[in-house]
């Protein structure tokens, strides 16, 4: 049987795609199949079950998914949106439409974290999220990579693939296309989403996303929802507390965080960590730097099949006048914590509901930040374990640890 239509909870996995760009309001579907085409034309009609005008393009020889996608280029719009039938996914097509057009790439990539990195498709960006480079697995050990994973839902521009050069053939776009645009000096964008992709090609896959489905958690990551967080302070809470990390080297997990971050990442919440980083206002450790040492910290968490769903750091520091500083980040700015910038750019750009979230912290001021933030606050014993002597705060609870912090929430 075609892998589309392969039944999930007893509809066939093609049925959830076409209802969702349906409902985003996609009129034209060309579906690009190859193996058993007839069973897959039976099913799908022209698509007006949908409301949908569908066409089929069946490939003569197998042709690869991008070889395919070149194939039927001609008759395909200028702009257009490449899903994978074997995927299940809830994500907001328009809002990832309208961050297109506002960059105008060559093409816009989907990208977000997994609990697998290590044998995914890995994607390097700069600070804009233009994309510099695409890693695909195995990687080497110790590259310190970002989990930021390629998740196979494109936005691509006709004119841009129909320029290309040199494809080979059989291409696959993550392994040979978007390498090539690259190399060709074209501009690839990287969106980055905590919404619910996983593809769904095999048995065990199958049944987990299955189990997602049923228990709605499929739709609940939308970004068109509000969804709760649990806000997450780095040193002292996730890893040891050593006065000023600097490089990847220095970062040590505390005992029990991945496991228990993996547990939060099944649940409900987003996992957002929210840092502050004066080591970059310091001048003892650049932005490059940081994001080496949060790779690492991504690759260590995803080793225990963890991640976090986006890393908010405040780079600033109010005090001038040291030696080897960089003085425009010498400021007072609005994201230090305990001031709740950080929280509150992570609720504008992934849709969290405040009165529903956690901030979980070794300090008073985390405690302080949530209060201000108003969300509940778990101090952790761990790092500093409260005894900074800060700020005046009472937490709204207290644990041992972020594992015990985690216990706590899941029993909420
Ligand atoms: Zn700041």
């Amino acid at each position: 049987m075609p892998k589309p239509l392969v039944e999930i909870n007893g509809r066939p996995m093609i049925d959830y795609l076409l209802e969702h760009v349906s409902r985003a309001g996609i009129r034209d579907v060309v579906l690009l199949t190859g193996f058993d085409a007839g069973k897959i034309d039976d099913y799908c009609g022209n698509g007006s079950k949908w409301g949908l005008s569908l066409r089929t393009v069946a490939e003569k020889a197998p042709a690869g998914t991008g070889g395919a996608v070149l194939q039927a280029l001609d008759g395909l719009h200028p702009r257009f949106l490449v899903l994978y039938a074997d995927t299940i996914f809830d994500f907001d097509i328009e809002r990832m439409t309208d961050y297109h057009e506002k960059f105008s790439p060559d093409a816009t990539l989907f990208l977000h974290p997994n609990d697998h990195p290590f044998d995914s498709d890995l994607v390097e960006a700069d600070d804009s999220d233009k994309i510099l480079k695409i890693h695909p697995y195995p990687h080497p050990a110790g590259a310190d990579l970002p989990n930021l994973v390629n998740a196979a839902i494109y936005i691509v521009e006709r004119a841009s693939l129909a320029r290309l050069k040199n494809v080979p053939q059989k291409p696959d776009f993550a392994k040979h296309l978007f390498p090539l645009m690259l190399e060709q000096g074209m501009f690839l964008k990287g969106y980055r989403s905590p919404e619910y992709v996983k593809d769904a090609g095999t048995p065990e896959r199958l049944e987990k996303v299955g189990r997602d489905l049923l228990y709605g958690k499929v739709a609940q990551r939308s970004l068109k929802n509000p969804v709760p967080a649990i806000f997450i302070d780095r040193d002292g809470t996730l890893v040891e507390e050593r006065s000023h990390i600097k490089t990847p080297d220095e970062l040590v997990l505390l005992p029990g965080v991945g496991p228990a971050l993996a547990k939060l990442n099944a649940g409900k919440y987003r996992t957002v960590l929210v840092t502050n980083q004066p080591v970059v206002a310091r001048g003892e450790c650049d932005e490059r730097g940081l994001k080496k040492i949060h790779n690492r910290l991504e690759s260590l968490l995803g080793a225990d099949g963890a991640y976090l769903d986006a890393i908010y750091y405040c780079p600033h520091h109010p005090d001038k006048g040291f030696p080897g500083e960089r003085p425009e980040l010498k400021i007072d700015c609005e994201c230090r914590k305990p001031k709740t910038g950080l929280l509150e750019r992570a609720k504008t750009e992934l849709n969290i509901d405040f009165p529903n979230s956690w901030m979980m912290g070794d300090s008073t001021t985390d405690v302080m930040t949530a209060q201000r933030a108003g969300v509940k606050s778990i101090l952790v014993g761990t790092g500093h374990g409260g005894r900074d002597g800060k700020w005046q705060v009472k937490p709204d609870f207290e644990r041992p640890s972020l594992a015990e912090a985690v216990e706590l929430i899941s029993r909420w």
